[in-house]
């Protein structure tokens, strides 16, 4: 590596290339707990320094971690947590008003669920008369990927665009390295910075241990309220039906007249013979229901309902 580098560009090309997680390569050893990469840096058969932050203990049956400050992985203007379609858009309007953005991502691509979740139909862009009414940057994605082969499909007035989940990622990549937006993916926004009720950034776990990010505005584009929560912002969760998304790919079209006039073929009906149980296995005991809402999910209020802010966040 060239050490002429500062730790400052080197934050700035890994993040506009979606590699800063791995940053914690470039702290000096012992700002963060557990840093793998430093240790592959280092040469065969050298040994290498044990971190000065102290691990969780075991005490009296209790797992008790001890009081310890984090390591400042970024300051920034302005804080993006979460890189769905909302924190990518987020990132890149707030970029083009000239301020510093940082955008984390606990996993290693943008889009959530437009990509990954497979959410490929681009839905409410057009009102009742089929005038398209939502543009921006929105609407920036959407003409790049016309660019792309099969990037984006039933592009027309009045119809709601389907999208090719990789063409989607490959354009927020283009965009954001473009703007110069600073990324680190594969890093879980776990806890808010608070001063007093103001929040002043976030903590998240990677690879790297934990560390911090402090900036003067914070956006929670979670899509769970990820951070507001941990501020401790009042929310309600409400039930919302979704369906599961797939894919089906090299299927002829069916020509519905053609359809119409075949006859349908006769069933043949298939005679099974009836199911028996084993007799050498023995099923176990049915397990209890799940509980709702999941232990590990931790709601403000009784009620279990999708994250809503009930009043104004604590951001300045
Ligand atoms: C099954 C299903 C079908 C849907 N169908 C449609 C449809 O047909 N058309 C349509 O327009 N909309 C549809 N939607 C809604 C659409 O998915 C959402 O409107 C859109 O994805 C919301 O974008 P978002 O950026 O707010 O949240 P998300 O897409 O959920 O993005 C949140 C991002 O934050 C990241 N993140 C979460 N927590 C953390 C954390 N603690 N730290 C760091 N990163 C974090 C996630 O990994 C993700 O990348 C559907 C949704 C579902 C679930």
């Amino acid at each position: 590596m060239d050490r002429n580098i500062s730790r400052r560009d080197v934050i700035r090309v890994l993040g506009t290339s979606g590699l800063a997680a791995g940053m914690g390569a470039f702290l000096p050893s012992g700002e963060s707990r557990a840093d793998p990469a430093s240790r592959k840096d280092a040469p065969p058969g050298v040994k290498v320094q044990g971190t000065a932050a102290p691990p969780a203990k075991l005490v009296g049956g209790k797992v008790i971690q001890p009081r310890r400050s984090l390591p400042l992985l970024a300051q920034t203007d302005v804080l993006v947590v979460g890189a769905g379609p909302a924190g990518v858009v987020a990132a890149l309007a707030a970029k083009r008003t000239g301020a510093d953005v940082t955008l984390v991502e606990r996993y290693g691509h943008f889009g959530g669920q437009w990509t990954g979740g497979l959410v490929l139909v681009v839905a409410g862009m057009h009102d009742k008369t089929n005038k398209q009414v939502i543009q921006g940057v929105g609407e920036e994605i959407l003409k790049r990927l016309e660019k792309l082969d099969r990037g984006i499909i039933n592009r027309r007035p009045g119809v709601d665009p389907t999208v090719d989940a990789e063409a989607v990622k490959y354009v927020m990549v283009e965009m954001l390295q473009e703007a110069d937006v600073r990324v680190f993916l594969h890093c879980w926004g776990v806890d808010a910075v608070m001063e007093g009720d103001a929040v002043r950034g976030a903590v998240f776990e990677s690879k790297s241990g934990r560390q911090a990010i402090l900036a003067k505005a914070v956006v929670d584009a979670t899509g769970d309220g990820d951070v507001f929560a941990a501020a401790g912002a009042d929310y309600e969760h409400i039930r919302f039906h979704v369906g599961l998304v797939c894919r089906i790919g090299n299927l002829d079209k069916v020509d519905e007249a053609k359809a119409k006039q075949s006859k349908r073929p006769p069933r043949r009906s298939i005679r099974r013979p009836p199911l028996r149980p084993i007799p050498s296995v023995r099923l176990p005991p049915p397990l209890p229901p799940a509980p709702f809402p999941p232990a590990c999910i931790r709601f403000a209020s009784p009620a279990p309902t999708a994250p809503r802010c009930s009043h104004p966040m604590p951001f300045r």
